[in-house]
């Protein structure tokens, strides 16, 4: 195994720990008794799932406020967005999300995904409700996962996610979207081929038409993912699409760093 493998190797395990640490509290502590960030026990109220430390760490991976107001990528000032420019965003008409990807943000997104403890969607759902600036749409639909992939997981972090906010809001879940390919997970396909591993992917199978859908995910990557959700409800009809995420990642698109 070569250093780079095991450094990895050890990352992963160090994860999986603090998970199994968060999950195992939640289980003994109903209430919850460790942060969901760092799995240290919390020194705030019992009602608050963050420790003092990683509440005030959290501020920092708030969106800063330079970045494009339509997709949320980096601008240069005076330039147009490229993003924007994009084929990537056409069928998008605005995106909401209160966080850059990182840090914090990718160890609520973690607790989240696997499900470590059920209070991850709520602190996440109620920080995307207050960057929607706008509240004119007709329904919350989460981004599916397919049948498969569902089962190994048992449950749809996205759907969470759309419930919390659609508590929030006050607008209705509709699951207007299949995944009826089944295709290697984004996180595992290199930024390049991300856009043609969803191509087609997803189809819509509740009546999208005339609505104005806001459109839910837990990250945006290179925005393919929601691009290809996007196209699906407009070509079923949807009057317009926009997406809100808990975090986006934070980096001039199409960049080589760069790889939902
Ligand atoms: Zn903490
Ligand atoms: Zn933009």
């Amino acid at each position: 195994m070569n250093a780079q493998k095991s450094e990895l190797y050890m990352m992963r395990m160090a994860e999986a720990i603090r998970l199994c640490r968060i999950r195992l509290d939640a289980l003994l502590f109903p209430r919850g008794a460790c942060c969901l960030c760092c799995g240290d026990p919390r020194r705030a109220s019992e009602a608050d799932c963050l420790c003092d430390a990683c509440r005030e760490k959290l501020k920092t991976w708030r969106l800063p406020a330079q970045a494009c107001g339509r997709c949320l990528s980096p601008v240069e000032r005076g330039k147009p967005c490229a993003f924007c420019n994009s084929p990537l965003m056409k069928p998008i008409e605005a995106v909401f999300s209160p966080y850059r990807f990182g840090g914090e943000t990718r160890q609520l997104i973690l607790a989240l995904k696997f499900n470590a403890c059920g209070e991850a969607a709520p602190l996440l759902a109620q920080a995307m409700a207050d960057a929607l600036t706008r509240r004119e749409f007709d329904c919350v639909t989460p981004v599916p996962l397919h049948a498969r992939r569902l089962r190994q997981r048992g449950f749809n972090q996205a759907l969470l996610l759309s419930g919390e906010l659609g508590k929030r809001t006050g607008l209705p879940v509709e699951e207007l979207l299949a995944r009826v390919r089944y295709k290697r997970p984004q996180s595992r396909t290199p930024m390049k081929r991300r856009a043609s591993n969803v191509s087609g992917a997803f189809s819509c199978v509740g009546d999208a038409k005339g609505k104005r859908v806001l459109l839910v995910d837990d990250v945006r990557t290179s925005g393919s993912t929601a691009h290809a959700c996007a196209k699906a409800l407009l070509n079923a009809g949807a009057e317009s699409v926009c997406l809100c995420t808990a975090a986006v990642v934070y980096r001039k698109q199409g960049s080589s760093r760069a790889s939902a």
